[in-house]
């Protein structure tokens, strides 16, 4: 039999990859108490491979009563306790044993991903798989770390308070990392004892089907972890408005996070934790150490994934005094860095957009900047052979003005945008300027700039020196409509439970 373990799948080649995927056997089906069910009305939707546009399968189209069986079942299973109620070291050893299943199962979960979202299988294998193991061993190892307090008082009283889970947890996750951005939802969610309903984004949903299997596989319990495919204006928007939810985790757009917060007011006030959109701008000063290396980092913050990046580093501020250098630098580099080609091969660094609808509005933006002004000094050549995918050339463009719509809006695509400023003050109003705040990079050798510009950005991670670099650790979540949570780190998890307050009266001594 094959070694499908991530640690073979690193040799592999084009041509084994190809043929695995060929073979892959798909099940679109939901997972809802344990076993896979069709939608109740018998529902589906194509899931199409964006390089090739070759229908993959068919996904359950799930919708509101697909979503009440969903909550019934995690419901019930909460109320007999079979996992919130587990010792905290068996729900852990259940989600060990689920990481190393993930491992075991590497090359299907990777292809999965790159045939339905074109993520480069690079990419797939060097970083999400493993930042998906990663995942669930932190919080598989934080399980019985979360602690309750006691408080100072009255000595007649005992007052003491406990962390427990909310019960049911809905989470809702996009397509542009599938596996990698819903592990980061559902996995603390599970680790602090809630049974958790996924709706993976429907472009992209078979890797997250199959966690739900991983899982039971794992001894994770039936009615512990479902996974429902579907629409998001369907089976997403009846998660927001049910009743029998007590918390929804978001990963996605500002529009449908805004969508989200009206739902839990108009239903049960469940809590709503996002992850939204950004437009994320890298600061570089002209007194960087290494204009080399800075410019690497503002290729790669840009087009890695295609642009599909919530942090993408899409706005790059650059001092006058080495915009036109800068200019060159990242003309000469960015050449054959990012040459769109079929992301099942090892080689490629860019796949296709996610879809046609994506590639169009992207398409759309690039014809709007050179409307609008913008000056390109970059653009990848585009390869032949591939008509029938979602292929985007990268492209850079200079002499951007911060009121053109490349300034302003979320792309979601390998286009960047350079902006000239004249001083720190400039360049910090700039970089400000913008409704969201998720993520900022800033360049500079000057140490007390490199504080005033971490003190004043107004983002939710400030790499120096660096970007979209990171660990466990680290929160990674939004300012402004970029959200109102965090992911990845231990606050995440106790995010995912809520306080009780206990006050004893101790009564009178005993004599
Ligand atoms: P999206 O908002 O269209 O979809 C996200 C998820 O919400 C999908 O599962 C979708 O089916 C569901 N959904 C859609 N409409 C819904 C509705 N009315 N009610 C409930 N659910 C609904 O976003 P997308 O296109 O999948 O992903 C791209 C967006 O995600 C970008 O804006 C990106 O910045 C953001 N994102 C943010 C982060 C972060 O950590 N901040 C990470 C990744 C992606």
């Amino acid at each position: 039999m094959t070694d499908t373990s991530l640690q073979a799948i690193a040799e592999w080649d084009h041509a084994t990859w190809k043929s695995f995927a060929a073979e892959l056997t798909v099940d679109g089906r939901n997972v809802i108490d344990g076993e896979r069910r069709d939608a109740l009305d018998g529902s589906v939707i194509d899931s199409v491979d964006p390089t090739t546009g070759r229908i993959v399968g068919r996904i359950a189209g799930s919708g509101a009563s697909d979503v009440d069986a969903a909550v019934a079942t995690a419901r019930a299973t909460h109320r007999r306790g079979d996992w919130s109620r587990l010792p905290p070291r068996e729900r852990a050893a259940v989600l060990f044993r689920w990481a190393d299943l993930v491992e075991t199962n590497a090359a299907e979960l990777c292809a999965l991903d790159t045939v339905e979202m074109g993520r480069p299988i690079s990419d797939m294998v060097q970083y999400d798989l493993p930042e998906v193991v990663t995942t669930i061993r932190f919080f598989a190892e934080a399980i019985d770390k979360i602690t309750g307090t006691t408080t100072a008082t009255d000595p007649a009283v005992l007052h003491y308070t406990l962390r427990q889970p909310y019960g049911v947890v809905a989470a809702i996750s996009p397509w542009n990392y599938p596996l990698l951005m819903a592990t980061w939802k559902f996995t603390p969610a599970l680790a602090a004892g809630n049974c958790v309903i996924l709706k993976p984004a429907e472009q992209a949903a078979l890797s997250a089907l199959r966690m739900a299997d991983l899982f039971l596989e794992a001894g994770g319990p039936p009615g512990a972890f479902a996974a429902l495919a579907g629409l998001g204006e369907h089976a997403g928007r009846a998660l927001g408005l049910h009743a029998g939810v007590d918390k929804i985790t978001f990963t996605g757009s500002t529009e449908v996070g805004k969508e989200l917060l009206v739902s839990a007011g108009n239903s049960n006030m469940k809590e709503v934790a996002l992850e939204c959109g950004g437009k994320s701008p890298q600061l570089f000063f002209a007194d960087l150490d290494d204009l080399d290396t800075a410019v690497d980092s503002a290729i790669d913050g840009i087009f890695d994934n295609m642009g599909e990046v919530c942090n993408a580093g899409s706005r790059l501020l650059v001092d006058v005094a080495i915009h036109d250098e800068f200019c060159e630098r990242f003309a000469e580099r960015a050449a054959g860095r990012y040459v769109p080609g079929d992301p099942l091969d090892p080689a490629t660094r860019c796949g296709p957009l996610v879809d046609q609808e994506s590639c169009a509005r992207v398409t759309e933006h690039i014809a709007t900047a050179a409307r609008q002004g913008a000056r390109s000094i970059f653009a990848e050549v585009m390869p032949g052979g591939l008509r029938d995918g979602a292929f985007v050339a990268p492209i850079a463009y200079a002499d951007v003005d911060p009121s053109m719509t490349i300034a302003r809006d979320e792309i979601f695509g390998p286009v960047a945008a350079i902006i000239p400023f004249s001083s720190e003050r400039e360049a910090i109003d700039l970089a400000n300027d913008s409704e969201y705040g998720l993520a900022a990079g800033i360049w500079t050798s000057d140490l007390d700039r490199a504080h005033r510009c971490v003190r004043d950005l107004e983002a939710g991670t400030i790499w120096v020196n660096t970007f979209n670099d990171g660990d466990m650790t680290q929160p990674f979540g939004g300012w402004k409509q970029s959200g109102n949570s965090r992911d990845k780190c231990i606050e995440s998890l106790i995010e995912y439970t809520q306080e009780k307050s206990a006050w004893f009266s101790l009564g009178e001594s005993a004599s």
